[in-house]
């Protein structure tokens, strides 16, 4: 059966295929089908909205099984920020050098012990029937007080689990731990409960 995946981030539809195919699921974006999503406003106030936003949308076009997620980090120290503006925390969507030098900025002076984080990820799945599954999956750490690694994206080299960075863990030992990886387990047996 073939969902659309509401990205074009290759990496997650990457995950995605590699976690979903054993239930026979094939996931494809709008860009490997030759057409175009229209933009979605993200503007709903948790992850599950914007996933749900997304997902909704992706189905009702293409009336197509949708799957979305929406991730971010949450730092306790900044009271849950960035949260659902991980992406943006800097002010321009998706820098990534822009939003480590804030966060870290943020935290100038504030001991290990009171740098404890969460990586959060929400993933709708929607069908044409009006169907719906919503999961999510969290992943605990702690901010580093400098960059450590280039493997990941966004916050991996300040993200610390283990005492090491995700910026130093391959993306096998990540997905077992991570936020989405669990998300997507948690989705893989909802789906197997209805097809
Ligand atoms: P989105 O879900 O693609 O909108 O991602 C939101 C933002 O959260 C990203 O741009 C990253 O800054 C951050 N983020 C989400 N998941 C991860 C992750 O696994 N590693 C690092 N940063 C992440």
């Amino acid at each position: 059966m073939d969902f659309i995946l509401a990205t074009n981030n290759m990496k997650k539809l990457a995950e995605m295929q590699r976690i979903l195919s054993p239930l026979g699921i094939n996931v494809v974006t709008a860009k490997m089908l030759g057409i175009t999503l229209e933009d979605v406003e993200e503007d709903g106030e948790t992850f599950e909205d914007n996933a749900k936003l997304k997902a909704h949308a992706a189905c009702k076009e293409t009336n197509m099984p949708a799957i979305a997620d929406d991730s971010g980090l949450c730092v306790d120290y900044l009271d849950g920020a960035p949260g659902i503006f991980s992406a943006r925390f800097a002010g321009e969507h998706g820098n990534d050098e822009k939003n480590n030098d804030l966060l870290l900025e943020k935290l100038d002076g504030v001991p290990l012990e009171e740098r404890t984080a969460h990586y959060v990820c929400a993933i709708c799945c929607t069908f044409p029937d009006g169907k719906e599954i919503v999961v999510r999956g969290e992943c605990n750490g702690v901010i580093g007080f400098e960059r450590d690694g280039h493997e990941g994206f966004g916050y991996d080299p300040l993200f610390l689990v283990g005492g090491k960075a995700f910026g130093r863990y391959t993306a096998e030992e990540k997905d077992k731990i991570s936020h989405r990886g669990n998300a997507l387990r948690l989705l893989t047996k909802e789906l197997e409960k209805i097809i």
